[in-house]
């Protein structure tokens, strides 16, 4: 029997030798042949090696001679449980090994019967020994080339960050390689910026406060750790930092177990700052994108509003541009009337119908105040959140403006909450801001042409715009009838009650005109006490009751009173024709109407004359 202290010896050159042929990646055949060693010096009948696991807090089995012994264990060890079958004869003993670094493990061996009385406590604590000594070894070469290759990784991970243009991609990115470099922290992104919730990644919006340690992180820029109350982890906030701003905090749960090295710290910092550069180049990146396009599209906006000069046209381009940006509810623009200090508001047609109704009225008065009031846009994600006046949780308000008049306004509404971004509020502040001008002209030109088609006493349309439509219409049309008025005797008004009686009484012809006549039909004053009523799509026969039924109401209720002699005429696109045949075929059925005796219709078909009482 060899002396124990040659027992070591042997040992020691054997694991020397051993050091000599380690690589990074053989760790089973370190083990391997470690138990081999030991086996070889004691002459064993087998021997294993155990390794503490702490994820799942039990005993690994990493390298054995026998096929006797179970190859997972909970701890604590009874040498029971590490035993499926007990070979005859054979003793069982276990060494426990604690290294000041490396693994915690246990050693287990066998001893033939012949060997038992040899191998004693001496030679146990020489294993021990051995064991905790080679493991601190091999546990330091082991970081120092692990390291490596996180280091590897980060300058892995920067190069893919130079190539990537997409924000998305910059995030996975940042969390894939954080975790592969450390499979057994726990990671998470907290973001200041909106960020795309489908993704399923560990990503949150960060919350501000001055409490948190993540928003201590954020505002100082600087890494902050935090060892959690109840599990002893260790956070580490690690900021994301740009040149421009931080942008958000990395988050890396340490599990209390995996003692932190400040060399991963500094990892994670210079990580982190790297992320936040990526981050800022992407986002900077974006926004300018994002800038071109808002620009080109306003500038596309604004060539086709200075193309369009009707109303009608300019309210249907805004309202395309604006769905297609934030998709509202509801769209309106008001226009706003100012006389004699009031304010009147009118619903410009391409709206949406919400601001016909009763509560959308309500709400322009209610919009309208506001506007005036704060005199600028507003901006809502939650509004009336407690009155829920209207059905609309998100609105968007944009003062038209002009010479430092607020002219109207444009409102989006939308049923969500919180709807519209920020950045849809900007970019259509710009498009108002761009068409308020075209958008008001067209409104005073629509006026002004108004004003140039109505007769000023009687506000019917004017003789050239009943021209107009007339022409018009039979162009396209398929037939058409008119009605043509002579107040009977009108001099004899004058005469005995004055001109502006006079006035008064055409004024009660027409109102009773315009209350018998459909929206499509078109009245006006063709002379001085001769009105017209133009009824596209209307037979003549429907023209001849309508002006009997006229007349009737004008005998009955002028005052003073008065009579009408009426001619009716019509035309259709089966015979070929003209609007001075149609114009004169009226007339001479009025001329027919008062050589009758005044006060009776008289028709005049594009077929035949015809006299009717
Ligand atoms: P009848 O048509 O039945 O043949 O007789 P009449 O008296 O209406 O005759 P006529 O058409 O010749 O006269 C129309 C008169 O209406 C002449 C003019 O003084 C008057 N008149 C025309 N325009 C206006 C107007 O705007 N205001 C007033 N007060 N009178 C007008
Ligand atoms: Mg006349
Ligand atoms: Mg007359």
């Amino acid at each position: 029997m060899m002396s124990r202290k040659k027992l070591q010896d042997n040992l020691k050159i054997l694991n020397y030798e051993l050091l000599g042929k380690l690589s990074p990646k053989s760790k089973e055949y370190f083990y391997e042949k470690l138990t081999k060693n030991l086996n070889t010096v004691f002459d064993f009948a087998f021997s294993a090696i155990y390794i503490i696991d702490k994820w799942s807090n039990s005993y690994k089995l990493v390298s054995s001679s026998t096929d006797v012994l179970n190859s997972q264990v909970d701890i604590p060890v009874e040498k029971s449980s590490i035993v499926k079958e007990v070979p005859q004869g054979i003793r069982i003993d276990t060494i426990p090994f604690y290294p000041t670094e490396g693994p915690i493990g246990i050693m287990v061996y066998g001893i033939n019967p012949n060997q038992q009385s040899i191998v004693d406590n001496e030679i146990t604590l020489i294993i021990k020994e051995e064991l905790e000594r080679i493991l601190s070894i091999t546990y330091q070469a082991s970081i120092s080339i692990a390291s490596e290759q996180k280091h590897q990784l980060l300058y892995e991970t920067i190069n893919k960050f130079l190539v990537l243009t997409n924000k998305t991609d910059i995030l996975i990115e940042i969390i894939s390689s954080i975790q592969s470099i450390y499979p057994n922290y726990d990671v998470n992104l907290l973001l200041s910026q909106d960020h795309d919730n489908s993704l399923n990644l560990p990503i949150k919006t960060i919350q501000l406060s001055d409490q948190t340690v993540s928003s201590q992180a954020y505002l100082t820029g600087e890494v902050q750790i935090e060892i959690q109350v109840e599990k002893k982890d260790t956070c580490i906030y690690a900021p994301l930092k740009g040149h421009q701003g931080v942008y958000g905090v990395l988050q890396i749960i340490v599990p209390n177990m995996l003692k932190l090295q400040d060399e991963d710290l500094d990892l994670i910092t210079k990580f982190s700052n790297t992320a936040g550069l990526a981050i800022e180049s992407v986002t900077l990146y974006q926004d300018s994108n994002h800038l071109v396009s808002d620009l080109r599209l306003i500038n596309d906006l604004t060539h086709q509003l200075n193309s369009h000069l009707q109303l009608t046209e300019i309210t249907r381009l805004i309202r395309d541009q604006i769905e297609q940006i934030c998709h509202p509810d509801e769209i309106g623009f008001i226009y706003n009337k100012q006389g004699n200090g009031t304010h009147q508001y009118d619903v410009i047609d391409g709206s949406t119908n919400f601001f016909g109704t009763l509560k959308g009225h309500g709400f322009i008065r209610d919009a309208a105040r506001e506007v005036l009031e704060r005199k600028e846009a507003i901006f809502s994600g939650d509004y009336h959140a407690g009155g829920g006046k209207i059905p609309y949780r998100s609105l968007m308000i944009f003062p038209m403006e002009n010479a430092g008049l607020i002219n109207g306004f444009l409102v989006a509404l939308s049923h969500e909450t919180y709807a519209f971004t920020f950045d849809h509020f900007k970019l259509l502040q710009s498009i108002i801001h761009h068409s308020t001008l075209a958008f008001i002209n067209a409104i005073l030109a629509e006026k002004l042409q108004k004003a140039a088609s109505t007769d000023y006493l009687t506000q019917l349309f004017s003789r050239s715009y009943l021209d107009e439509k007339i022409n018009e219409h039979m162009a396209k049309g398929e037939m058409g009838t008119l009605i043509l008025f002579d107040i009977d005797n009108f001099k004899q008004v004058n005469d005995k009650y004055g001109h502006y009686v006079g006035d008064e009484v055409i004024k009660q012809v027409a109102n009773i005109i315009i209350q018998n006549i459909e929206e499509q039909d078109i009245a006006a004053r063709w002379g001085g006490e001769e009105l017209a009523i133009y009824l596209p799509n209307t037979d003549l026969n429907t023209g001849v009751q309508l002006a009997r039924s006229i007349n009737t109401e004008v005998e009955n209720f002028t005052d003073p009173n008065v009579t009408l002699s009426a001619g009716v005429s019509n035309w259709s696109n089966d015979v070929e024709d003209t609007a001075r045949n149609f114009f004169i075929r009226a007339d001479k059925a009025l001329y027919e109407a008062k050589s009758y005796g005044k006060n009776c219709v008289v028709k005049y078909s594009f077929k035949e004359q015809v006299i009717d009482s």
